[in-house]
C-alpha cells in the first residue's frame, strides 16, 4: 500500500515546531509494512492545502493529514479537504454525539466550527483532545497534537497494510567513500536494498524481504568493514 503524508502548519515551515508527526507515522506505517513514499509540508493555506491533497490523492492508496484542525483562525484543514472533494462542510452530529457522551460537552459549549467536517466523511473521535478528524476516500485527517495525531492513528492503524521487510544494522567505523566497493559487493550478492546513513559513524541498513537474506548480507558486511567498537 502506497502512502503520501501531509503535514499542515505555517510553524513547521518557519522551523519552530519540529515534524515529529511525519518521522512518528514514518515509522508506524513502516512497521506495519505501507509503503511512505512522500512527506509534503504545506502553509495555513487552503488553497494549498487543498490543491496538494487532490493532487496525492490521485496518485497514493492513502493519503494521512495532519494538522490544523478545530475552530481557531489558521486551522482550515477540513475546509480543504471538503474543497479537494468538492463537499460541503457541515456539522456531524455524531462527532456532536460522540463529545457529548465522551467529552462531558454540551452542543452549545463547542466553538463553532469545531465539529464540522466534510460531507459523508466518515468520523474519527479525539479520545485525547476535543476536534474530531476524519476519512473521505483515503485521505485521512488527523489533529496536529501529537498525542491526539497518535490515539487516533491507533484507532485506524489495521486499515494500512503491506509485506513487512526484514531490517538489520551494520554500524561502520570508515569514511562513507571508503565503503563503496563494500556497498556495491554485498548489493551483488544478495537480494537486499541496501542505505547508507553517515554520521559519527556510517549506519548500513541492509533490507529484504526475505530474513535469512538481510542476516546472511549484514553477516557479509560485518566481516568485511571495520565495525564499531561495540558491534565488533
Ligand atoms: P487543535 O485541535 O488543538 O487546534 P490542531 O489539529 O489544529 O489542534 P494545530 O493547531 O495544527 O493542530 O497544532 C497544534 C499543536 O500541535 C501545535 O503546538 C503544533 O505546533 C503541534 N503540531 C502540529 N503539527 C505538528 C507536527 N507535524 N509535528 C509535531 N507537532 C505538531
Ligand atoms: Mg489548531
Amino acid at each position: 500500500m502506497r502512502v503520501a503524508l501531509v503535514s499542515v502548519g505555517d510553524e513547521l515551515l518557519a522551523g519552530d515546531t519540529v515534524n515529529t508527526n511525519a518521522s512518528w507515522l514514518g515509522t508506524r506505517l513502516t512497521e506495519r509494512g505501507a509503503d511512505v513514499e512522500r512527506a509534503v509540508v504545506v502553509p495555513d493555506d487552503i488553497d494549498e492545502i487543498a490543491a496538494t491533497i487532490a493532487s496525492l490523492h490521485d496518485r497514493y492508496d492513502a493519503v494521512l493529514v495532519t494538522g490544523g484542525l478545530g475552530p481557531t483562525h489558521d486551522d482550515m484543514t477540513m475546509d480543504a479537504v471538503a474543497r479537494a472533494f468538492d463537499r460541503e462542510l457541515t456539522e456531524s452530529d455524531e462527532a456532536v454525539e460522540w463529545l457529548e457522551a465522551h467529552g462531558g460537552y454540551e452542543r452549545d459549549d463547542l466553538a463553532t466550527g469545531t465539529t464540522d467536517l466534510p460531507s459523508g466523511a466518515r468520523v474519527l473521535h479525539n479520545e485525547e483532545g476535543v476536534a474530531p478528524g476524519c476519512v473521505v476516500d483515503g485521505v485521512y485527517v488527523f489533529p496536529g497534537v501529537p498525542d491526539e495525531m497518535k490515539a487516533m492513528f491507533e484507532s485506524v492503524a489495521e486499515e494500512f497494510t503491506g509485506t513487512v521487510e526484514a531490517v538489520e544494522f551494520v554500524y561502520a567505523d570508515e569514511p562513507e567513500s571508503a565503503l563503496l566497493d563494500r556497498i556495491e559487493g554485498v548489493r551483488e550478492r544478495f537480494d537486499v536494498s541496501v542505505g547508507s546513513y553517515p554520521g559519527e559513524h556510517v549506519r548500513l541498513k541492509v533490507q529484504s524481504a526475505s530474513q535469512e537474506e538481510a542476516t546472511a548480507a549484514a553477516d557479509w558486511l560485518a566481516e568485511h568493514v571495520t565495525l564499531v567498537e561495540d558491534q565488533r
